[in-house]
């Protein structure tokens, strides 16, 4: 699961209920009651049990291998990606499955950014005067490289353009092929206000970029905190035009205004260094036996990549200085073994589909969606053939009571909706939904790619991103049962039915997140249903880990701010500034806990 798209699941609706009862789910039904001799006759005698059963003893074993301390985590680019790889490749092989990577191999090979450095020779001089970087300037990365000259700037205040608010920075004003100086932020900071979608540097870089803008220019407003967050790295894409964050020390007694600055020449050179590595994407396929069945094709898959040793800048939340692997048992060593058991389900069946599977395990997603985001744009296959995507990311650790499982993507598809709205009464999985197709995992890339998407997920915890993500905590018996539930649903939507229809859901656009300047440390849980906010985890060394709040703890209020649910959470949140001292309230065991907070 990545991170950094973590605070922007919030559309929430959730289902509880019992499922029905059907002679499909009698395997499942008989591993649960295995003693009863009587009902595992009947699962004997039902066409089902001719299939590949899903077994928990060969999912601990693969999550065993794959979360092992010999994997090293797993990490985008390295050597211990490439053993996890051989794993999946020889798992493929012996289900036998044909492999469906590059020039017929079962490994698509990607290239990507693993980190950019900031060169030797980067300068600004404006008006003749030299500026220091870091001081004074500083390029952005994902600005081109080389050197630049304006004449002067077009100052275009936020650099924003929002029809409802009237808002138009850019009227009457010419920046095509001339550079633009832009203030940060926007006029109100409320992320559900109607700036929330416009506030962010992509958003402005892409208004300039749409404009014919040659060279963007940020500065901070007067009063305002001047450190820039690194930009985050899945949002790092290039860019053709410099793209240059100015301190305010460029402002001066001659120019001691944005409109004066931009009056200014301004020239100089952007050395940005790249640093490249490789990754792995691991594809194999199960073409369907009955006529037409290369029509249509089922994408299930999964990330096996994790953090490796951790470290700044990986994701992870562990504050020891200890450098320890970080195992990913649950994230996700648990959905890579869901695809090879779902693979070996439905080869098992492979004669009696009218549709064909794609495999595939995603490398570098906890590096910002990588695989997925290249096979999508790379695919192996016909795209256009693709009728469904099952994402699953940490599915071994189902919370049934509690938390249920998690299903998003329920309203990327008309015939989802139809499903889920009315899936209820008889089962026994409870469920929690959520519409939107955008989330934090892979299936993002393909829902982007308009094919209807459902993400599988068992919650979040007070080990996810940190070494103690191990085995000892995983239920494979659930495992089994959410990939039993995973396989019944392919069949449902895919078994006889044409291509799936599409539909877009509402989301939070990238630049929608609120603009959040402190941390409070904490993993909301966005699975229990509770008011308030309720902590999957806490992060030691950060404002609430040092108050004293635990995991399980809901929070119920925030200074001033009565916090119902993450959405006045994150509100609340978006207005503390670094420095600031507040109290939360937490309900623990029943009791209400007063905390003094205070953002460093
Ligand atoms: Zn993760």
């Amino acid at each position: 699961m990545n991170i950094e798209v973590m605070m922007t699941i919030i559309t929430s609706d959730s289902i509880y209920g019992k499922r029905k009862s059907k002679t499909h789910w009698c395997l499942i039904k008989c591993r649960r009651q295995f003693l009863s001799a009587i009902s595992m006759l009947l699962c004997l005698i039902a066409p089902s049990s001719l299939f590949a059963e899903i077994s928990p003893e060969r999912i601990l074993d693969g999550i065993s291998i794959l979360a092992h301390d010999s994997l090293e985590g797993r990490k985008v680019g390295s050597a211990s990606e490439i053993k996890a790889a051989s794993y999946i490749r020889r798992q493929f092989s012996s289900i036998g499955l044909d492999p469906a990577g590059t020039n017929g191999s079962w490994y698509q090979p990607l290239e990507f950014t693993e980190r950019i450095d900031i060169g030797k020779e980067n300068s600004l001089v404006v008006d003749g005067q030299k500026y220091i970087l870091e001081d004074d300037f500083r390029p952005l990365k994902n600005s081109l490289n080389g050197s630049f000259k304006f004449d002067q700037l077009v100052y275009v205040g936020y650099g924003i353009e929002q029809d409802s608010m009237e808002h138009h920075d850019y009227e009457r004003k010419d920046v095509e092929g001339k550079a633009v100086l832009i203030k940060r932020f926007a006029p109100d900071d409320d992320p559900h206000g109607p700036y929330a979608n416009h506030a962010s540097l992509d958003s402005k870089i892409a208004e300039a970029l749409k404009r014919g803008a040659k060279g963007v220019f940020f500065f901070t407003p007067e009063g305002e905190d001047e450190d820039m967050p690194a930009l985050r790295r899945r949002r790092v894409s290039e860019k053709d035009i410099p793209i240059i964050f100015l301190k305010r020390t460029i402002f001066n007694q001659d120019r001691p205004t944005p409109e004066a600055l931009a009056q200014s020449e301004f020239s100089g050179n952007v050395d940005l260094i790249r640093r490249k590595n490789t990754g792995i994407n691991v594809l194999g396929t199960v073409k369907g036996g009955k006529v037409g069945a290369d029509e249509r094709y089922v994408v299930i898959g999964a990330h096996f990549d994790h953090l490796g040793y951790g470290g700044k800048g990986s994701g992870s939340l562990y504050a020891g200085s200890d450098r320890l692997i970080h195992n990913g048992a649950d994230d996700n060593a648990s959905g890579t073994v869901g695809v090879i058991e779902l693979a070996r389900h439905f080869k098992s069946r492979q004669n009696d589909l009218d549709y064909s599977l794609l495999f595939i395990t995603f490398t570098g997603e906890e590096s910002g969606l990588l695989g997925s985001n290249y096979f999508v744009k790379n695919p192996t296959i016909d795209i256009e053939k693709v009728s469904l995507m099952i994402n699953m990311d940490m599915i071994g650790r189902l919370e049934r009571e509690e938390k249920g499982l998690g299903v998003f993507g329920v309203g990327t598809s008309p015939a989802f909706s139809k499903y889920f709205n009315a899936y209820d009464t008889l089962s026994d999985f409870k469920l929690n939904t959520k519409k939107s197709g955008i989330g934090p995992s892979d299936h993002t890339a393909f829902y982007n790619a308009g094919i209807p998407v459902l993400h599988f997920f068992t919650g979040s915890h007070q080990d996810y991103h940190k070494p103690s993500d191990d085995i000892e905590k995983i239920d494979a018996e659930a495992e089994a049962e959410v990939l039993e539930f995973i396989a019944e649903l392919v069949d449902r939507f895919a078994n006889g039915k044409d291509k799936l229809e599409f539909s877009k859901t509402k989301d939070d656009a990238p630049g929608a997140s609120p603009r959040f300047t402190v941390t409070l440390g904490v993993m909301p849980d966005y699975l229990t249903e509770v008011k308030g906010l309720r902590l999957d985890g806490v992060t030691e060394g950060k404002p609430a880990g040092i108050a004293g709040l635990l995991a399980g703890d809901v929070i119920v209020q925030m200074g001033g701010y009565t916090i119902d649910d993450i959405y006045a959470y994150m509100t609340a949140l978006s207005r503390f500034r670094k420095g600031d001292s507040t109290s939360v309230i937490v309900e623990r065991e029943g009791k209400r806990i007063k905390y003094p907070i205070h953002f460093k």
